[in-house]
């Protein structure tokens, strides 16, 4: 079972082959093998990647720093 990496929401619908979109915050998974990238769907339908904020290296250094302390 899929969970949104943003929001932890379980309602994740699959729109396409590798492709999912979370009901939760609107935004846009994409599955490639192991490596998930996230993006924003903006008003005028362009997407925005999120994947700095998520899977960038040093949000995920932050991110097991915070979870040392
Ligand atoms: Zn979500």
């Amino acid at each position: 079972m899929m969970k949104c990496p943003n929001c932890s929401s379980k309602d994740i619908g699959k729109i396409g082959s590798h492709q999912y979109y979370c009901w939760g915050c609107f935004i846009e998974l994409t599955v490639n093998g192991d490596k998930m990238s996230v993006y924003q769907v903006e008003e005028d339908g362009t997407l925005s990647s999120l994947d700095d904020l998520f899977f960038g290296d040093e949000s995920m250094q932050d991110f097991s720093q915070i979870h040392l302390s």
